[in-house]
């Protein structure tokens, strides 16, 4: 028998199936094609129990929602000192592929736009016998609790319609924000984007960033506390990029979205919100799940600053 809860996600999910504004990201070819009616919603509970409503088995490209977790890795990797240096943590106003550098040293307003993001992605190297990737990789997946693979496909379609991305970073390399040849960042950063997740994997990347940086399930200690608080603090002021302040204003959690239709959203000590549903705003954030995280927002009092 389904939980009250199940119950409850299960209606707001037929209600919201209703909203049928915006489109799929296009600018990828490979992702133009998707079914504009997945919907998947799921909530997991900073100790582990999880609620799924709608498609939530349906994998998708984790896109932007990938940008938080790098950053973690390099701060846990390098100290947040060092990481300042390379990126600020203010938020920019932009939209998420702005080319926000400031002014003479080049350094990106925040690690959730992709200046930011290719700078934080820089900034992670090989250790141990794993290459860069392999440890983001490995990462992602700890946060998850399974092993998340790439989507070999996706990535070959970012790396040749990536414009804008290649040159960003060939623009940070002329600053000497990234500080060795651009290629094999560009190429790794399309590589996260196009990591295969679903909305059940997201709910708990939330849920474990909600709980300290400890997976709820598997009990491993994925990020330290301080990486953890720095994340989800920048997640705060720019995770929904030129739509962070209405976002904030009416949900009031820590998020980030992504163009495949992915949101996660992080409510510390409490739970990981994840939905799935391609078509965006003019943000480039899910319509179906900004609807989805305001309504529980509301309804279940998410908010940070709840008055009562
Ligand atoms: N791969 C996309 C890009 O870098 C990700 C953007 C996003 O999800 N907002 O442009």
């Amino acid at each position: 028998m389904d939980s009250p809860i199940e119950n409850y996600l299960r209606r707001i999910h037929a209600e919201i199936a209703g909203m049928k504004d915006g489109h799929p990201y296009s600018a990828i070819p490979a992702m133009a094609n998707v079914d504009p009616d997945h919907f998947g919603i799921a909530l997991a509970t900073a100790d582990g129990y999880v609620y799924e409503v709608g498609d939530t088995r349906e994998e998708f490209s984790i896109q932007s929602i990938s940008k938080p977790f790098t950053y973690g890795l390099a701060l846990s990797d390098l100290g947040m000192d060092a990481v300042d240096e390379k990126v600020d943590v203010e938020p920019s106003g932009d939209s998420f592929n702005e080319i926000s550098l400031a002014e003479g040293t080049g350094r990106p307003a925040n690690a959730m736009i992709n200046a930011g993001a290719l700078t934080a992605t820089s900034l992670v190297k090989g250790s141990g016998g794993r290459s860069r990737f392999k440890r983001i990789l490995d990462t992602y997946s700890a946060f998850a609790g399974r092993s998340l693979d790439v989507s070999e496909r996706i990535y070959a379609s970012e790396l040749k319609s990536g414009h804008r991305n290649t040159a960003l970073a060939y623009l940070l390399r002329s600053f000497g924000i990234i500080e060795s040849d651009p290629k094999p960042i560009i190429e790794d950063y399309f590589r996260q984007c196009s990591v295969l997740v679903n909305a059940r994997d997201l709910a708990l990347m939330a849920a474990t960033l909600a709980n300290g940086g400890r997976h709820p399930l598997s009990g491993d200690e994925v990020l330290d506390l301080f990486s953890v608080e720095r994340v989800l603090s920048v997640m705060t002021t720019c995770g929904m990029y030129d739509d962070a302040g209405s976002w904030i204003s009416n949900v009031g959690m820590p998020a980030k979205s992504g163009v495949a239709g992915g949101i996660l959203a992080v409510l510390p000590g409490q739970v990981g919100l994840a939905v799935y549903s391609p078509p965006l705003d003019e943000h480039g954030n899910s319509v179906r799940g900004v609807a989805v995280s305001q309504r529980l927002s509301s309804d279940l009092g998410l908010h940070f600053v709840r008055a009562a």
